[in-house]
């Protein structure tokens, strides 16, 4: 366990700049810490009143305090905001750690460090947001005089999934404050402690009242209500495709604004001339970071025959000498997943690729200790049409397919309902440009991956989403631009 001192994990709903220990209704839900199955705390589970209540003071607070901010000062918010955050590294790392049930190495190294860099990045964004002169035909020989505005939309609803809470909030609410629009989030019920001390840092670096609001609860309830709100302007989602799909129909019949981050079923092509012993660590890392619950987890991973053994049995090899345990402990490279229902469905699919005639080069079982732990799993010798090379699973899975043709990989490799990332491993410029044009992916990555960077748009293809977040789509994303015409 950490030693970091950490603040009451038992917050209550942050409404309008004030804590409220109880829902309307009294309702409650439990959090756990998926690597132990010890209780963590027990929130408030908002209700639509709630919801309703959060909605309204960041209404108030857009009309008020913080609409009336200039830029400049939004920005220096944000700034104090990201200085907290950095003062309060270990104790977002520990609660990411205790709440995802993920080695604290990651969170240390990649999330916070991310999230922090992300608001930053927004607040630096806060007094640059600039409209257009734009040279207008005259009107009935008037010369005219126009230009645009780019506005904020009002209240920004934030929804958020359980995988990387941290960077998924802030990735959210910067984007949103620094264009001066208030936020409600509504982050994942299995971890939502690091939303409330996002909160928390909020309150102490002096936001106005309702700027963020935070409604912990259940997404049939808090997030519809959220999602149905009549005074929320913009909905911005991360989450599952089926949620996902629910929550833009019912934006696009109150033409509300939204961008979904859906999931992922993301390829890795390894061309002929890849160096094995230099990407196979890499190769690996593309499914197994963070237990595989990454949305852009390459899963998938099409190999040219020439390199297919020795990749497997360099990837299978590394599976098999991943350290499952403790998040705390320093020899841990991988955690829990998030839940017994996450781990089932997991195993699940480790069964359907076996029945499908995959082969299973390494994992395949649950460990047995406390914990919703699964045993990073390889399969090889697969095809794309198996169900573990066509649905999400969210896991610690991957599947190895040999290729004898680039363009018959290419073609495998967008044979796919998603299309949020792609890996390409090779060491021929030419080929890795040709091909980062051919896959069909918000975002290629060539012999490497990491977190998304905040100046670079982030985003999905076909069923992976719509809209981006990050860098300064994420700005156009939460604005308006509205045209202002002078007949002169
Ligand atoms: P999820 O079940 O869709 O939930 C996402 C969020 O939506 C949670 O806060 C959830 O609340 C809420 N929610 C559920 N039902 C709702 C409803 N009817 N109305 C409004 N909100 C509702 O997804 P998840 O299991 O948390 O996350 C995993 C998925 O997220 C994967 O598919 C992954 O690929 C995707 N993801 C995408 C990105 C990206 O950038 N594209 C990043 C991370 C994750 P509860 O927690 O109470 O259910």
């Amino acid at each position: 366990m950490s030693t970091v001192e950490l603040p009451r994990l038992q917050r209550g709903l942050f409404i309008g700049g004030a804590w409220r220990e109880e829902s309307s209704t009294g309702t409650t839900f439990d959090v756990v810490a998926p690597a132990s199955e010890e209780h963590l705390a027990t929130l408030p589970a908002a209700s639509a009143e709630d919801v309703d209540a959060a909605v309204r003071a960041a209404h108030a607070a857009f009309e008020g305090a913080w609409g009336r901010l200039s830029g400049a000062d939004r920005g220096k918010l944000m700034y104090k905001l990201a200085e907290l955050m950095e003062r309060d590294l270990e104790v977002f790392v520990t609660l990411e750690a205790l709440d995802v049930g993920r080695p604290a190495f990651e969170p240390r190294a990649v999330d916070i460090p991310n999230a922090i860099d992300v608001v930053r990045h927004f607040a630096g964004w806060a007094d640059k947001i600039e409209g257009r002169l734009i040279d207008a035909l005259p009107n009935f020989g008037r010369p005219r005089h126009s230009y645009t505005l780019r506005e904020p939309l009002g209240v920004v609803a934030a929804i958020t999934a359980w995988n990387v809470p941290t960077m998924l909030a802030c990735w959210k609410l910067a984007p949103a404050l620094a264009a001066g629009n208030t936020v409600v989030l509504k982050p994942a019920e299995d971890a939502p402690l690091t939303a409330l001390h996002l909160a928390a840092l909020v309150e102490e670096a002096g936001f106005p009242a309702g700027t963020l609001n935070v409604v912990t609860g259940l997404g049939p309830v808090a997030g519809a209500a959220l999602v149905a709100h009549p005074g929320v302007d913009k909905v911005s989602f991360t989450g599952s495709l089926e949620v996902g799909r629910e929550i833009g129909v019912q934006c696009a019949r109150e033409f509300k604004r939204c961008t979904l981050e859906l999931g992922g079923k993301s390829p890795q092509i390894v061309l002929a001339d890849a160096d094995v012993a230099a990407v196979v660590p890499g190769i690996a890392g593309g499914f197994l970071a963070n237990q595989g619950e990454v949305c852009a987890a390459g899963t998938r991973i099409f190999v040219a025959r020439s390199l297919y053994d020795d990749v497997v049995e360099g990837v299978g090899e590394i599976a098999r000498s991943v350290v499952l345990g403790d998040p705390f402990d320093a020899a841990t490279q991988m955690g829990a997943l998030i839940n017994a229902r996450q781990r089932d469905k997991v195993m699940s699919y480790i069964s359907a690729g076996v029945e499908e005639g995959a082969r299973l080069v390494a994992g395949g079982e649950r460990p047995d200790r406390p914990g919703y732990f699964v045993a990073p799993t390889v399969f090889a010798d697969g095809t794309n049409d198996l169900r573990i090379a066509r649905e999400e699973i969210f896991g610690p899975v991957g599947l190895l397919v040999p290729f004898d043709d680039v363009a018959e990989a290419v073609r495998a490799a967008n044979d796919t309902r998603y299309g949020l990332a792609a890996y390409l491993w090779t060491s021929d410029v030419s080929a890795a440009h040709t091909l980062a044009r051919q896959v069909k992916a918000g975002t290629v990555w060539v012999n490497g991956a990491g977190a998304p960077d905040a100046r670079l748009p982030w985003g999905g293809l076909k069923q992976s989403g719509v809209g981006r977040e990050l860098g300064y789509a994420g700005i156009e994303a939460n604005t308006e631009e509205k045209v202002v015409t002078v007949v002169l």
